[in-house]
């Protein structure tokens, strides 16, 4: 029996039906620019399934029709998801607040509380309260379930989630720090367990997941300790498009100084900052490229992005006090070598290497970069959200 997992964005839905037994997929695709009025030519939807891929270059009025047209063309690549048996589909929701922190099954209540969360993110909690009640009317009997980007890191120790703000104002508004990416920082230590043929609880574990959005995350006994991204997505690493860390006061100095409003803030900071602000590239191939050919301003971004990523390998290593395994996933960590090596050059001392082979070698599955018998395994693992929402709801149901 499959599971359909669901990712549904403000103006795209990306899917795949899945076996969450085996993990092999029947097909995948994604439907972009939902709700813009006019097609130009390139495909609103490709889907794959047994090899081929199928499109729709017509206009998506909104996220309801897109995924009407992803049913059909499912019926039309040979798996009818009325026949296909579905025993789940499986929603990613980014926030859960503070009231959702384990995989949940979805009632009229739960998406109300979802969608009573967009105060915290509000791009992203809409669409995919949008994708949810697109499915509900869509497969009707089948049960759907939610799973939280923020759950894996409701449990780290008061602490790490506090703010040192006011007390009062924050609980009134829920500001604390939450964490993202929780399905993959999950997923990716238990991988990294059962590489090692561990238990989980027995393992201290950084895993760092940097793709377009990048967080780091320190894990004692398969128990997240803390993470970088806070209430919102944009705290900690530097990433593609967004800053991380910086000083608070840029934003009232910028509002006052620079004929700017918060929401221009708000898209400098999410959209215009990171890799991109400084090299005018958010893709780490681009950035690469740029760097071969002597672009000082890409090889400032690229030190940059390493400066705060080491920064915070050594505040976990600190806060772990032993680590057993450091852990490279997602675009960027499964792919690039030079990022790898930067990120943990000279901590030799730490018991921490990269043998520059390992780290090179061209390789999809999880695999040592650290040089054999080194104290701390470095390793790199491929995540895969999809599975571990399609596993999460799979169990859920039963
Ligand atoms: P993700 O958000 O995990 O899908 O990661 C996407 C990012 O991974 C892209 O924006 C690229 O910066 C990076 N990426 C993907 N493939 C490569 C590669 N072969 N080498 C370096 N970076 C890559």
């Amino acid at each position: 029996m499959k599971v359909l997992v669901i990712n549904s964005g403000s103006s795209s839905i990306k899917y795949q039906l899945l076996d969450p037994d085996s993990g092999d997929v029947v097909a995948s695709g994604v439907v972009q620019r939902i709700g813009e009025p006019v097609a130009d030519g390139t495909p609103t939807i490709e889907h794959s399934s047994g090899g081929k891929t199928y499109e729709h270059d017509g206009v998506v009025l909104d996220h309801a029709a897109g995924l009407q047209l992803v049913f059909d063309l499912f019926a039309e690549s040979g798996h009818d998801l009325a026949e296909e048996g579905l025993r789940a589909v499986g929603h990613r929701v980014v926030h859960g607040g503070e009231v959702f922190f384990e995989p949940t099954l979805i009632t009229d209540a739960v998406v109300r509380t979802i969608s009573d969360l967009s105060s915290l993110a509000p791009l992203h909690n809409p669409a995919n309260v949008v994708g949810i009640e697109s499915a509900r009317k869509l497969l009707p009997e089948v049960p759907q379930v939610a799973v939280f980007d923020t759950a894996f890191f409701h449990h780290m120790p008061a602490a790490a989630k506090t703010y040192a703000i006011d007390t009062k104002i924050a609980a009134a508004n829920g500001v604390r720090r939450y964490g993202f990416h929780g399905t993959s920082h999950e997923y990716v230590s238990g991988q990294v367990a059962d590489f090692l043929e561990r238990d989980r609880t027995d393992l201290n574990q950084i895993v760092l997941h940097l793709g377009n959005g990048a967080s780091a995350s320190a894990i004692r006994g398969g128990r997240a300790v803390d993470t970088t991204m806070g209430l919102t997505p944009l705290e900690g690493l530097v990433m593609g498009t967004r800053s991380g860390d910086l000083d608070p006061g840029i934003i009232f100095h910028l509002i006052r100084t620079a004929d700017m409003n918060v929401d221009d803030v708000d898209a400098l900071l999410n959209r215009q900052s990171g890799i991109k602000g400084l090299s005018g590239v958010n893709d780490f191939r681009e950035l690469g490229r740029l760097i071969e050919t002597g672009d000082a301003a890409a090889t400032l971004a690229f030190e940059v992005y390493i400066h705060r990523l080491r920064r915070y390998i050594g505040a976990y290593l600190v806060e772990l006090g032993r680590v057993d395994a450091i852990t490279f996933t997602a675009g960027v960590g499964e792919n690039d070598a030079k990022v790898r090596a930067a990120a943990l050059a000279g901590l030799e001392r730490y018991g921490i290497a990269v043998d520059e082979a390992r780290n090179t070698a061209k390789s999809r599955t999880a695999r040592y970069i650290s040089p054999e018998g080194a104290e701390v395994a470095v390793l790199v693992v491929p995540t895969n959200e999809e599975l571990a929402i399609a596993r999460a709801s799979a169990r859920l149901v039963g």
